[in-house]
């Protein structure tokens, strides 16, 4: 037999003719086999087992570890950072002189050592974690998205997927529903957070308008224009993509909205096409990251039309980042007047306020949401999509490669950023669409605001406080204290709008960086008050500028504010006023222990 003679042939290797026998036998101990066969039988037993097995069964190792990582939550009413200590436990840079070691690890010591990574980092569903859109997850999302671990589902190509397509396929048709879109047209790509999403909606606009930048590169000063108030990651986008950041044409901010300027996009959209230099992407930011501020994407849409790009150009693409605001868009049907949910009278004119302007993004061509913003959902789970998937996955498509064949109708590989993708993303994201549904979202969105306006009123009846983003109905709250006996709110008016009272401005804004910072000491050295932890909250040095520094040319003519985000299920009124009362006290630590910045 053919069979025989190859076995015969190997009887003259010096290696062994069959190696099987080295490892699951179930003696692993074979004192003849070889350390690279212990080794594998070693692994073997601790890989999880490609079968059902009761034994080294993975959702043992996944109990143990998880239950070991929950021993690092604090006590009830306990501090804002996870376990004993709100140390950092390393020191930079010598934390590098590491190497591998020599023998293979022990698999619960390496998970141990993977615990304790977690000592001190914030605890993202604590009461007092208010420092920015950080929610915690909900448990349908968590879930699938450590699941999606297990097997691993690239979400390339559907060979690689399979069914957990369906996630990202369906995430497209619920969303693209939701904004008042075709959801059979509609395109969804989960991508590597709202600073992906942003560089796809840049690279769709460079795309469309310069449609030869795919082949020859970009070779035109198209522009990108946003607001004074969107997010840094323009900088990013513009700089990898290679436009250039000098291409970003800033558009002001209405000094009480913090809105873009519609006057002044329009003066900016007249002034290039009179140049004939084409526009790649229009950005609307739908919740500005500091203010919360909508942009009116509407009118700005119609304005757009109204400026269309120099012959021999595309047409631009209407980008919505909307990464942090974008799921105040379930209250664009809800019933006001019916009020099923029974929010209180304060904040449903609020709720209606944000559905109207998210409504607007069925006018968007491209939108870029974060479900780990307003989604409370795990990273990375931020989500692209696009109107018209028909004409952004051919105007992207490139060819085929030998390596992966097409199996399944849906292979984003074609044209997407990526190559390989995490499911773990689109899962996070489904998961919470599906469990959240539309009054589940609505009620964790409502409770959010009946904090935040519960805290904007507090502001507003203790003198030394002052509000200063009190039209953004987004989540987050910006104030400023000032020393004892101020009136802040009339004192904070001069600052923004009287250049005589600049040194004033300044010394306020030292006076709220220094309480940021000490706040900031007080959480992660777990300081107690009262016998009760202080939170967890952070500033902005400059959310916004002066009145009369309009174009920001004086560095510090700014308004520095600090921050409150009542972002989770667990903060309540209590919350709100004990934060304030921290701040109190820090400002008070601050004023004792730097006496120049009183008046
Ligand atoms: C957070 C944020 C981004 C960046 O999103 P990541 O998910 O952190 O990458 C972009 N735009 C806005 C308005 C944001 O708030």
């Amino acid at each position: 037999m053919e069979d025989q003679n190859i076995e015969d042939g190997l009887t003259e290797n010096p290696f062994p003719r069959d190696f099987h026998g080295y490892w699951n036998t179930g003696d692993s101990d074979r004192k003849d086999a070889p350390l690279w066969a212990k080794y594998r039988t070693k692994m073997a037993g601790e890989f999880p087992s490609p079968f059902r097995s009761t034994k080294h069964a993975l959702a043992g190792q996944v109990e143990t570890f998880l239950e070991k990582l929950d021993q690092l939550r604090p006590e009830e009413n306990g501090s804002a950072y996870l376990g004993a200590s709100g140390d950092l436990a390393y020191a930079y840079p010598w934390v590098k002189n590491v190497a591998i070691r020599q023998e293979m690890g022990d698999l619960d010591a390496v998970l141990d050592d993977v615990v304790s990574l977690f000592q001190g980092a914030p605890n993202w569903g604590s009461p007092l974690t208010l420092c920015n859109v950080n929610p915690n997850s909900n448990t349908a999302a968590l879930l699938a998205s450590m699941m999606s671990q297990v097997f691993a589902a690239n979400i390339l190509e559907g060979e690689y997927a399979w069914n957990v397509h369906r996630a990202e396929l369906e995430t497209a048709g619920m969303l693209g529903n939701l904004f008042g879109w075709n959801p059979l047209n509609t395109g969804a790509i989960y991508t590597y957070g709202g600073g992906g999403c942003w560089t796809y909606g840049l690279k769709y606009g460079l795309t469309r308008v310069l449609p030869d930048s795919r082949s020859k590169g970009v070779r035109s000063n198209a522009k990108v224009i946003c607001s004074q108030q969107a997010h840094y990651v323009q900088q990013n986008a513009t700089d990898w993509l290679g436009l250039g950041m000098d291409n970003i044409v800033q558009v002001r901010t209405d000094t009480r909205t913090n809105q873009m300027d519609l006057a002044h996009l329009e003066a900016i959209l007249l002034e290039l096409t009179s140049q004939g230099i084409p526009v790649a992407v229009v950005v609307c930011t739908m919740g500005t990251t500091d203010a919360g501020a909508f942009d009116p994407i509407g009118k700005v849409r119609e304005i757009l039309d109204r400026h269309p790009n120099p012959p021999g150009f595309g047409k631009a693409i209407l980008y919505a980042d909307a990464v942090v605001g974008w799921s105040w868009i379930y209250f664009k049907d809800y019933d006001f007047d019916q009020n099923p949910l029974e929010f209180s009278e304060r904040i449903l004119p609020i709720l209606k306020r944000n559905g109207l302007a998210l409504k607007e993004l069925s006018v968007a061509d491209a939108v870029g949401i974060d479900f780990h913003k307003a989604g409370w959902a795990p990273y990375v789970s931020s989500c692209f999509l696009y109107k018209n998937a028909a004409e952004f996955e051919s105007i992207h498509r490139r060819g085929e490669d030998a390596y992966l064949q097409a199996r399944t109708p849906y292979n984003p590989m074609y044209y997407t950023l990526e190559v390989s993708r995490t499911a773990s993303g689109s899962l996070a994201g489904w998961a919470t669409l599906k469990y959240f549904g539309m009054e589940g979202m609505q009620a964790i969105l409502g409770g959010i605001l009946e904090s935040k306006y519960y805290l904007l009123d507090r502001l507003a009846s203790l003198p030394e406080f002052v509000c200063v983003n009190p039209d953004d109905s987004n989540l987050v709250t910006l104030f400023r204290i000032y020393p004892t006996g101020t009136d802040a709110k009339a004192q904070y008016q001069r600052e923004l709008k009287d250049p005589t009272r600049r040194s004033e401005l300044v010394r306020h804004n030292q006076l709220t960086e220094a309480i940021g910072i000490l706040l900031f000491e007080w959480y992660r050295s777990g300081k107690t008050i009262d016998g009760k932890y202080t939170p967890h909250m952070s500033y902005s040095t400059g959310f916004r500028t002066t009145t009369y520094n309009q174009d920001g040319a004086e560095a510090e003519s700014v308004i520095y504010a600090l921050k409150i985000f009542p972002m989770n299920v667990f903060v309540t009124s209590e919350v709100m006023r004990w934060a304030l009362t921290c701040v109190l006290a820090a400002r008070d630590e601050v004023m004792r222990s730097l006496p120049s910045l009183a008046p």
